[in-house]
């Protein structure tokens, strides 16, 4: 409790204060994570390596890239997923005032779905499509119909073929999502680390950035993590965000009354 005290505290000293979430925010929503003690990756190291060739097969062949989309068995799951009380705390930490933009690696669209307002999906989304070409995103369902023929989505605007919007292992960042999840870095005073292990690169540089520029870091995560060990989090609240960050908003909530 004594740590819930502490973030809330921290919360409502700072001036701009932002969350950076990871994919153990959605484990509780039912979407496994990769590398935490229940992840896809701790059970199936070879599902690791095919993620690795993706985006390459994309710029290969379209069309195989395609066929590999279809037949993922994650994005079915993350379709029917629902925000959790994680998602919601975060949302009403914002209404609050408290945090003012998530930069999240999902790819779920639980943030907005949570009722967020200024999020940066880092690594995209599965419900868009993004052409690598000229960088226009365009909305999945337009073209569900056309991929579910087996025929392969093309920008309307360059021609050239459309992939998810998701960023595969491999794939640059989409330089306008790199610029402002840049300037929030730079920007913020505080920053909230939820649920992730911090090990995939360029995302990971985040909190390393905010730290360097005189940000205060704190996770919250099932277990430590590289942060934790490297001395780039002020403090770690060890648990399931699903529990600790309601609680926190409730705190804040509780201490703007008094
Ligand atoms: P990761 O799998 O590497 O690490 C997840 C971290 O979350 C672990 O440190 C784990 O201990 C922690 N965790 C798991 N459940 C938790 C809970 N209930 N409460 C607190 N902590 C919890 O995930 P990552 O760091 O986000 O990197 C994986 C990459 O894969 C990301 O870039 C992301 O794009 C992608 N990914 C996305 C989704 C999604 O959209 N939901 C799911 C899997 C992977
Ligand atoms: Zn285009």
């Amino acid at each position: 409790m004594e740590l819930i005290k502490k973030v809330a505290r921290d919360l409502l000293e700072s001036k701009y204060a932002i969350a950076f979430t990871g994919a153990g925010i959605s484990t509780e929503s039912g979407i496994p994570d990769f590398r935490g003690p229940f992840g896809i990756w701790k059970r199936d190291p070879e599902a690791e390596r095919r993620a690795y060739k993706v985006y390459t097969k994309f710029l290969k062949d379209p069309r195989e890239y395609w066929i590999e989309v279809q037949k993922s068995t994650i994005y079915p799951i993350i379709d029917k997923a629902l925000p959790n009380s994680a998602h919601r705390a975060l949302s009403e930490l914002e209404e609050l005032g408290k945090i003012m933009c998530i930069i999240t690696q999902n790819i779920d669209g639980l943030h907005h779905k949570a009722g967020s307002k200024n999020v940066i999906e880092f690594h995209g989304s599965v419900s868009k499509l993004r052409c690598i070409c000229c960088g226009s995103r365009f909305d999945k369902k337009e073209f569900i119909n056309l991929i579910e023929s087996g025929r392969v989505p093309k920008c309307k605007i360059c021609e050239n073929f459309l992939k998810l919007d998701v960023v595969h292992f491999n794939e640059p960042i989409p330089p306008d999502i790199y610029i402002r999840s840049f300037n929030e870095v730079m920007r913020c005073d505080l920053m909230l680390v939820c649920g992730t292990s911090a090990v995939v690169y360029p995302a990971a540089e985040l909190p390393r950035i905010a730290k360097r520029y005189g940000a205060k870091v704190i996770e919250i995560n099932l277990e430590e993590t590289t942060l934790t060990f490297e001395g780039v989090s002020d403090y770690i609240i060890k648990g399931r965000v699903g529990e600790i960050l309601p609680k926190i908003a409730e705190e804040v909530k509780r201490s703007k009354k008094e």
